[in-house]
């Protein structure tokens, strides 16, 4: 990637605005996946030894714009203050004088957390003003959130007008050179899509079928496709208004030779519940009153010798509905068998990332911090936060 990094810029003695994602899951105050704090980690610590004094800010959550006490970022400065060695000051807000003066007072090697940035509409606007206001604090912009690079919102591109040197962080530089490894993969080349949406992951499937030898495409998502071919999917997860375009997608794979694989059985149950009973049935044969919530030991077969032929293997969204231990049996074993293929395999973000970090072989991967940014990064080659960084000369 050519674009300029922290290792370009000179830091003793200046402030810097550094966008990172903290995006955590909180339940009840507490983190529940420390994994983005961790990730931040290395590039606040390299700052605080260039003597920089930091402005450190990012999102969480939805908060749709206005203060909400469930999306604030004190327990994120508790657990840093905490569990990381690096303590932070916490600034209620962001852009009122409370933060304002918190700035002023900076020391260097100091580190300010701001308030969650989307507790302002004009983050994900992309507000000029707003934007104008966040650079003021800083002489220099650094980006280290990748799982934000997707979204042109204040903080990730609207701040770069502002700031002379615009740099990447060391995790943005990390994940971008993984994931460019994936414009020339070694072959054969295995895309595993799960999830929810298939309207989501058209466009990665679409990129997808110009580099990818095989992609398996399963979880709910994959029951669009089963109906489109004529199966029945009892009440599965279904996109009617993306019929035709899974037509189109079968009718693409097999011009191009894109090996497509969809689960040929499924585990289905009555209710959306962990506890409702469950049978095992053909994908294509699912009785009306049951629903696919994860799929099959044949299927799981059938993937895994697919994933022990992959020289390179891209994974994004669960097997099936992993959140209830009785349906998480699919994406589980798929860890597994990929973790013993011996391929390089990047795990893109997202839910597919929290469930394969829970398992022994997590160390196994390459697990990338954004679901949605490595998506569109895979399917644009680029993103537009990055775009905004400044290239090297
Ligand atoms: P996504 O954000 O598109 O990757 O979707 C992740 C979500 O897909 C998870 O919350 C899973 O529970 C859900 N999911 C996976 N398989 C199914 C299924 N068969 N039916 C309903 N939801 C599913």
């Amino acid at each position: 990637m050519n674009k300029k990094t922290v290792k370009d810029y000179d830091f003793q003695g200046k402030t810097v605005l550094l966008r990172a994602d903290l995006n955590v899951p909180i339940r009840n105050g507490e983190i529940t996946d420390d994994t983005r704090i961790r990730a931040s980690l290395e590039t606040i610590q390299y700052l605080k030894e260039q003597g920089a004094r930091i402005v450190l800010c990012s999102h969480l959550g939805r908060p749709k714009g206005e203060f909400n006490l469930k999306y604030s970022l004190e327990p994120v400065a508790k657990y840093f203050n905490e569990k990381t060695g690096i303590p932070v000051i916490f600034a209620h807000d962001v852009i009122c004088e409370n933060a304002q003066s918190k700035v002023c007072d900076l020391k260097p090697g100091e580190v300010l957390l701001l308030e969650n940035l989307r507790f302002h509409k004009e983050e994900e606007k992309n507000d000029p003003e707003f934007a104008k206001k966040l650079a003021s604090y800083a002489d220099v912009y650094v980006n280290d959130a990748f799982g934000a690079a997707h979204r042109a919102h204040a903080s990730t591109e609207g701040v770069t007008h502002y700031f002379k040197d615009n740099l990447m962080g060391f995790l943005m530089e990390k994940e971008l050179n993984e994931l460019s490894k994936l414009e020339s993969p070694e072959k054969p080349f295995v895309a595993i899509l799960g999830g929810a949406k298939v309207s989501d992951k058209i466009g990665v499937v679409k990129s997808l079928m110009n580099k990818a030898d095989s992609i398996i495409i399963a979880g709910g998502m994959a029951y669009t496709f089963v109906k489109a071919m004529g199966g029945k999917i009892g009440h599965s997860l279904c996109e009617d208004d993306k019929l035709d375009l899974a037509k189109e997608i079968l009718k693409e794979a097999s011009e191009k030779g894109v090996k497509l694989l969809f689960p040929v059985d499924t585990i289905a149950a009555k209710e959306f519940s962990n506890e409702s009973p469950s049978a095992v049935f053909l994908t294509s044969e699912i009785p009306d009153d049951y629903e696919g919530l994860d799929i099959g030991e044949k299927s799981c077969e059938l993937f895994i010798e697919e994933l022990s032929r992959a020289k390179t293997v891209f994974w994004n969204g669960p097997m099936g509905v992993f959140e209830f231990s009785n349906f998480a049996k699919g994406t589980n074993a798929i860890a597994r068998g990929l973790a013993e293929s011996g391929a390089y395999a990047i795990i893109g973000g997202g839910d597919s990332a929290s469930a394969v970090s829970k398992l022994d072989c997590a160390d196994r991967f390459y697990i990338c911090t954004g679901g949605g940014a490595s998506l569109e990064y895979l399917e644009n080659g680029s993103l537009p936060a990055i775009e905004a960084l400044n290239n090297r000369d």
